[in-house]
């Protein structure tokens, strides 16, 4: 009895604990009172606001779930203290979530956009490698996966945060970054991976020894959208080379449900945690949602008369594609509305886009994008959502309206429907989404079909962004799959090519081919081999769109299939040089290779051996023979430089690691230290209490460098061993 009174008095002071008194003390109480498999956490009556946190009297645990407060869950005083006074109550989302993800589950958590979900899964991956001890020695335990860059860097950004009191090294690892060599020198030393799915592939492939074995716990955010087709290679060679046994956290706005998609994920008994499946509207609560009848020609017209009457607010803009976005971007600015414009979009330069966000994160402005933004991002106070162009579907809808009216503040956002699309709007009635449409107030329209005409004629270049633009456009309306909403025939194409200013309407090849196509197919009624109400223009022959694609960029319908693709260099190698090698023509007579001399000149294979001089080019054996030795030499060079660099690499290789035990040695000796969280009551806090945590970010504004709040690796090499190294590398170069 004493023994337990004692563990009570003990855990209500949680700073006193050392780590391990404190995990032993968790671990029991987790245990101990594990909400039932299936059951709803928000079900559970909470408990009074003064009941004491942890173990009661007489020894025994309160039960967690059911808390509605942060600081009555069982998480570490590191964790309560990164929350800190800015998160205190919890969301319902994390009310429901966390005591099946802290006691070790796996979990589906569906919840609105804004709802907190972000927490849900930080606070399980901090705690469980905190409860397991995790340490540098122990490399990957935890990796969070992001479809979207941007996205990746805000969860990076939020995990610095609210892990600052803990001691892991977490790294953020997104494509179009160019430090990856820096990344992969390190990536084997951080704990905690936020990564987008191409880049985390790359250094599974390319990263040498990158170990992933251990690891503990799996997130992914907006899982539907990884687990959809454009992410699907990406994601199953990820998969297949994570453990088994470990935890997995999915969470999405708008959950998948499909037992396929999950069973790639190996998920153990999950616990489905849908929160707003009972509420009135699949929407925040305080966002104003209206859509707007415009006819395509009339939608630039609307769009600058809308930021013109709205210049004091902050504004996200949707556009379907890249194009899209630079035209209206580049032509808006030129027009000079009396607000600062932005764009983003996934063909834009890494540091660019990092800029771009970072400045609408803090000022106001009108940001044009595709739906790279339309995921996750958690811009604060964004007025509006403008969505010109319709979204693909509901949850594309949802996701890009959920940028604004985030957590408990109010937003607005506006569709922009054109007559042929007003099937949408029935679809969001029948999702719960509360949106009613109206025609807009003509009266205030201000045309700017005249100024774009004029602008196209004084910038060239904007012609050709004109062009693209309106071209992109329509093929993404040829490629959506609804069709029921979707119909490219029902444009008003030439008014649309007005409307961008464009002098001429530019030729639009893939239209052509289909109604050449439904043509024939009237004139067959019964071979219905193209018009099918779904899957109509996806039916167009392979040939005829591969020319379309090869033509122009790449346009797919997402413009965030675009992004998938581009955060997968490791993927699209393999499957480019696959492709190039099919194109091989098989059949081409042997001996049949072209060389090129110096000048760049087509030769037949063997001419360099050719005895020019004599008029009947015949090979000349003695040449061939000098050039073959020659070879041979060549390649017997080459032979020993490379073993050369392979030792030399293995002594580097040997010398880290013995320069990684030395440094384990003394940190272990330096264990007694106190880092100012741990225990101050006498006993010993574990030997890891000093560890250097780093955070790798290579784009950080210190120039790429690691920023380590406990010493770096560099400097924990002394001058000599420094020097030491420098000799021994030195010596090998000539050895
Ligand atoms: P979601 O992922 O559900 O779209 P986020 O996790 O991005 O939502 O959270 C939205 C906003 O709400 C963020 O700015 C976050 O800081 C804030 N937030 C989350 N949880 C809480 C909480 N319990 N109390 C106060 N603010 C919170
Ligand atoms: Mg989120």
């Amino acid at each position: 009895m004493r023994k337990s009174k004692s563990k009570a008095r003990i855990f209500r002071n949680q700073t006193r604990l050392s780590e391990s008194q404190e995990t032993e003390l968790l671990d029991s109480w987790i245990e101990s009172q594990k909400p039932g498999s299936g059951s709803n956490p928000l079900s559970i009556p909470a408990p009074p606001p003064n009941t004491p946190v942890g173990p009661t009297g007489d020894g025994s645990f309160l039960s967690y779930a059911g808390s509605t407060r942060f600081d009555q869950l069982p998480i570490s005083r590191k964790m309560k203290d990164g929350l800190g006074s800015k998160y205190t109550v919890m969301s319902e989302i994390q009310r429901a979530s966390l005591p099946h993800s802290l006691c070790g589950r796996d979990v589906l958590g569906a919840a609105k956009t804004g709802s907190g979900k972000t927490l849900a899964f930080l606070i399980p991956v901090l705690e469980k490698l905190y409860r397991a001890r995790w340490g540098p020695e122990d490399g990957v335990g935890s990796i969070i996966i992001s479809p979207a860059r941007e996205l990746a860097m805000q969860l990076f950004n939020e995990l610095k945060k609210v892990g600052k009191y803990h001691n892991f090294s977490a790294g953020l690892l997104i494509g179009g970054r160019k430090d990856v060599d820096t990344e992969k020198e390190c990536v084997n030393n951080l704990n905690i991976l936020v990564c987008t799915p191409g880049r985390l592939l790359q250094h599974m492939d390319e990263t040498p020894n990158f170990d992933c074995s251990q690891l503990q716990i799996l997130v992914l955010d907006e899982a539907d959208r990884i687990l959809d087709t454009g992410f699907k290679k990406a994601l199953n060679a990820i998969i297949s080379q994570l453990p088994k046994q470990r935890q997995t956290l999915l969470f999405s706005a708008t959950q998948t449900k499909s037992v396929q998609d999950l069973a790639r994920l190996s998920l153990k008994d999950p616990e489905y945690l849908s929160v707003h499946a009972e509420s009135v509207t699949a929407t925040p609560e305080f966002l104003q949602q209206k859509a707007i009848i415009v006819p395509l020609d009339q939608k630039l017209d609307m769009l600058w008369s809308f930021i013109k009457a709205h210049l004091d607010s902050k504004m996200l803009v949707f556009l379907s594609s890249c194009k899209q976005v630079k035209f209206v971007y580049e032509a808006f600015k030129k027009l000079r509305p009396g607000i600062p414009l932005k764009c983003l979009h996934g063909r834009m330069k890494q540091e660019r886009r990092m800029g771009t966000y970072d400045e609408f994160f803090e000022n106001r402005s009108v940001l044009f994008s595709t739906d790279v933004a339309s995921r996750g991002l958690d811009f604060p106070a964004v007025d509006w959502v403008v969505q010109v162009d319709c979204p693909e579907d509901v949850p594309a809808y949802i996701h890009r309206v959920g940028r604004t009216a985030r957590f408990s503040s109010g937003g607005k956002s506006v569709l922009f429907v054109m007559p042929s699309e007003m099937k949408m709007i029935q679809r969001l009635e029948d999702a719960k989404i509360p949106i009613h449409s109206s025609k807009p107030n003509t009266k205030r329209l201000q045309s700017i079909s005249g100024l774009l005409a004029s602008l196209l004629v004084k910038f060239p270049d904007m012609q050709y962004l004109a062009q693209r633009a309106f071209t992109t456009y329509l093929r993404s309306i040829y490629l959506q799959r609804d069709k029921e909403i979707f119909d490219v025939e029902q444009l008003p194409i030439e008014e649309f090519s007005a409307s961008l200013g464009l002098p001429m309407t530019p030729k639009i090849r893939f239209l052509n081919c289909k109604i050449k196509r439904k043509t024939i197919h009237e004139s067959h009624e019964h071979e219905n081999d193209f018009e099918d109400d779904n899957k109509g223009p996806r039916k167009v022959p392979q040939m005829d769109r591969f020319k379309e694609e090869s033509e122009s960029d790449l346009l797919l319908v997402k413009e965030t299939l675009i992004e998938g693709k581009e955060n997968e260099p490791a993927v699209l190698e393999t499957h480019i040089s696959k492709k190039k090698k099919l194109k091989i023509n098989l059949h081409r007579p042997a001996g049949t290779r072209v060389v090129f001399d110096d000048e760049g000149n087509a030769l037949p294979p063997l001419a360099a051996l050719a005895d020019i001089n004599n008029g009947d080019c015949k090979l000349e054996i003695d040449k061939v023979k000098e050039r073959y030795a020659k070879l041979k030499e060549d390649m017997k060079q080459r032979d020993k430089e490379d073993k050369l660099i392979h030792r030399q690499r293995l002594r580097e290789q040997r010398l880290k690691e013995k320069m990684k035990l030395k440094r384990a040695r003394t940190e272990d000796e330096d264990g007694e230290i106190d880092d100012g969280h741990s225990g101050s009551d006498g006993e010993a806090t574990n030997g890891d209490a000093k560890r250097s945590k780093i955070y790798l970010d290579s784009d950080d504004d210190e120039g790429g460098k690691l920023e380590k709040n406990a010493g770096s690796i560099a400097d924990s090499i002394s001058l000599a061993e420094q020097e030491a190294l420098a000799l021994k590398l030195l010596s090998s170069m000539h050895s």
